[in-house]
């Protein structure tokens, strides 16, 4: 559950569509939005739905794959029909100092090994050398002294305090805002 004040994509409005309750457009399985033929939707504002028939979370690592899949079918053109099929990779959430929480699906994984990967992870999927080495260093500094802060990876800054982020674009966003006070 994400409560952060966020509010749904006004997308469907634009179209004049109803979206669901997240506001998100049905569209079909190579993202096209129902109604119209040369419009696509992904991501948050896209309702799809996954292999189970349900539909798919409101995640980071949904719209990252969205977005490579429609590249990838937008350059190939109208020809390629392949639907667009979501890979679960695991969802993860740090929910204190040396603790987190991977949820693989089949199996979980917690604790302060789930804690390292957490951070593995999340400099792995970090867009540049440069960001990785910098992010790295900022958390362990902040481990060691104990700080707090939010981990809001920036287009403009490596990391910014929570208050700072409202108007910002964000290019990722950890769940670093899981963690409870204290929490590293
Ligand atoms: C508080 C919070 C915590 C989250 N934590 C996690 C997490 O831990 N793990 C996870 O996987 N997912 C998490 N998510 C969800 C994740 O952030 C989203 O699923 C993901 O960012 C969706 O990507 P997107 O590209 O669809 O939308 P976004 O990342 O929101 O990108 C949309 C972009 O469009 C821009 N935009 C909006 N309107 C306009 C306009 N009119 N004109 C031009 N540009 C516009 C926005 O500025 C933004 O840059 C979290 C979300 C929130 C709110």
């Amino acid at each position: 559950m994400w409560g952060a004040g966020v509010k749904p994509s006004p997308a469907s409005k634009w179209l004049g569509l109803t979206g669901d309750r997240a506001g998100r457009i049905p569209v079909d399985g190579n993202l096209r939005v129902t109604e119209f033929d040369e419009i696509y939707a992904l991501g948050d504002t896209a309702l799809t739905v996954g292999t189970d028939g349900k539909p798919l979370p409101g995640l980071a690592q949904v719209a990252k794959q969205q977005g490579v899949y429609l590249g990838r079918f937008l350059k190939r053109g109208p020809t390629s029909t392949q639907p667009f099929v979501f890979k679960n990779r695991g969802n993860t959430a740090v929910i204190g100092r040396n603790a987190a929480v991977f949820d693989f699906g089949s199996w979980t994984l917690k604790g302060r090994l789930a804690w390292l990967l957490w951070a593995f992870v999340h400099v792995y999927l970090l867009v540049n050398f440069e960001k990785r080495i910098l992010v790295s260093i900022q958390w362990i500094s902040r481990y060691i002294t104990r700080q707090r802060g939010a981990r809001i990876i920036d287009e403009h800054q490596s990391e910014v305090d929570t208050d700072e982020v409202s108007s910002k674009s964000h290019i990722m966003r950890p769940p670093s805002r899981l963690m409870p006070k204290g929490g590293r």
